[in-house]
């Protein structure tokens, strides 16, 4: 069911319920009110009765029973009255049937006032004391204009209980629909919206109410796939760019040495050279798998509680045996007492992806090929230092060199390809960790790992 007819069935419930309360309350609070008040006319005429009858000497039964007709009488009204040995001793109309259940006498002596139902009659009982004897009276009549009045009352009640409903749904609808157009807006200019037109936005109206937050919202989150999906689409072009290139050269080499025949010589230089650029080739390709990988599917990775000195361990011997040429010092003399200062959880192959590529850029970047490596400790965290003196970042790349295919602008004679600091990075954050660096140009650059522990 849409909000809309929800809203406009819990509205019309809400009226239907206070509609109700309120009619059968009105009509509840009139009949009571009908009732003593009809009692209290019934009384009122049984006493007059009793007065005339047995205080005003002056008024014998029959004057009385003129009087009786004479003054307002209660419509289709019967009056009896007993004396203390249930004889009665008037009655008016004086032809009216005698009392169908003369039991009703002793009740009403035993209580002094009963009321009761005979059918539609109303029937008031009660005492009455004269010279020291107790005489019973009991009064009936119909009241008809109190029951007239009731019908009416109810007719009412019941004509503006369906006219109330009515304008509660007619008025439900309209301010449903009011309130929730700007929503059908919001959700027909979203249809709209295809990856060829990521760029438009939906209307943010008064830029107030909560319609307005969820489009103000819901557009951030439009920049935020907009601004992914351009890093995505460059990426993909920037890798198929730079695979195409290597292919190229390597095809060029390959046309160019087997142009004519050659000696052994150059034909085992030119392999030698071919072997070398297939490697940068397959090392920028894994490169790209470990980052798409890493982008795409993050659950695949396995992750387990890693010693940080053990990974790096391996990582120095690893990159020292791809070239023997760097000077990687490792410091690891001050390790901490506890060895859950060290303890990391994630998955050990990435991780040493990550300080390889901090590692061999520290050396790779700098004439003396020197990097330090440094741990520092605190409750939380581990923090790995990689500080280098070489040739540092400009300012204005600093910001950028995280970003896939980046490079600094002084690294260009320095061979690379830009994704190695791009994957570190979302490896480092994987490991819900930080990375970020201080650099001078010209005089080195510091790397900062921070990754909390377990
Ligand atoms: P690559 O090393 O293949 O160029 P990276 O993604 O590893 O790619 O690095 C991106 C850029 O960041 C590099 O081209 C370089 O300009 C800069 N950079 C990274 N590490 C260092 C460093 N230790 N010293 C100086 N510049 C660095």
């Amino acid at each position: 069911m849409n909000i809309r007819n929800k809203l406009l069935i819990q509205f019309t419930l809400f009226v239907v319920a206070i509609l109700l309360i309120f009619s059968i309350g009105i009509y509840s609070l009139s009949s009571q009110y009908r009732k003593s008040d009809y009692y209290s006319r019934l009384q009122d005429k049984a006493k007059t009765t009793a007065q005339l009858l047995f205080n005003v000497r002056e008024v014998d039964r029959d004057l009385l029973k003129i009087i009786d007709k004479n003054t307002q009488a209660l419509y289709q009204e019967k009056i009896y009255v007993f004396n203390e040995d249930d004889e009665l001793i008037y009655s008016n109309p004086s032809d009216v049937e005698p009392l169908k259940d003369l039991t009703i006498l002793n009740t009403i002596k035993k209580y002094d006032n009963i009321k009761y139902l005979d059918g539609k009659r109303e029937v008031l009982g009660l005492t009455y004391e004269f010279s020291e004897r107790k005489y019973v009276i009991v009064i009936s009549a119909l009241d008809r204009y109190g029951y007239s009045k009731m019908n009416n009352l109810r007719l009412i009640l019941v004509l503006g209980f369906f006219i109330g409903v009515l304008t509660a749904i007619f008025t439900g609808f309209i301010f449903a629909n009011r309130a929730l157009a700007p929503i059908s807006k919001v959700v027909n200019q979203v249809k709209d919206i295809t990856i060829s037109n990521l760029n438009q936005r939906v209307d943010e109206g008064n830029k107030t109410d909560e319609i307005a937050q969820l489009a103000i919202t819901f557009n951030e989150m439009l920049q935020r796939i907009e601004d992914a999906f351009i890093l995505q689409r460059d990426f993909v072009s920037n890798a198929a760019h730079e695979l195409r290139t290597p292919f190229t050269v390597l095809l060029t080499e390959m046309e160019y040495t087997l142009m004519q025949d050659r000696n052994t010589e150059y034909y085992k230089d030119a392999l030698t050279n071919l072997s070398k650029d297939i490697r940068k080739l397959s090392k920028l390709s894994n490169g790209l798998l470990d980052l798409a990988r890493i982008s795409f599917d993050k659950t695949t990775f396995n992750e387990k509680t890693l010693r940080i000195d053990e990974v790096l361990i391996d990582v120095y011997s690893n990159v020292k045996s791809e070239h023997n040429n760097y000077s990687i010092k490792l410091d690891l003399e001050s390790l901490p007492e506890q060895e859950n200062q060290l303890l990391i959880y994630g998955n050990e192959q990435l991780l040493g992806i990550a300080f390889k590529n901090l590692i061999e850029n520290a050396c790779k970047f700098s004439e003396d090929k020197k990097v330090d490596v440094k741990l520092e400790y605190s409750e939380q965290f581990i923090v790995i230092h990689f500080s280098d003196n070489g040739i540092g970042i400009p300012p204005d790349d600093l910001e950028r060199i995280f970003e896939p295919f980046y490079r600094g602008k002084n690294s260009h004679y320095i061979s690379g390809y830009g994704i190695g600091l791009a994957l570190t990075q979302k490896i480092i954050l994987l490991h819900k960790g930080r990375i970020n660096v201080q650099s001078n140009e010209n005089r080195g650059s510091i790397f900062k790992v921070i990754l909390p522990l377990v």
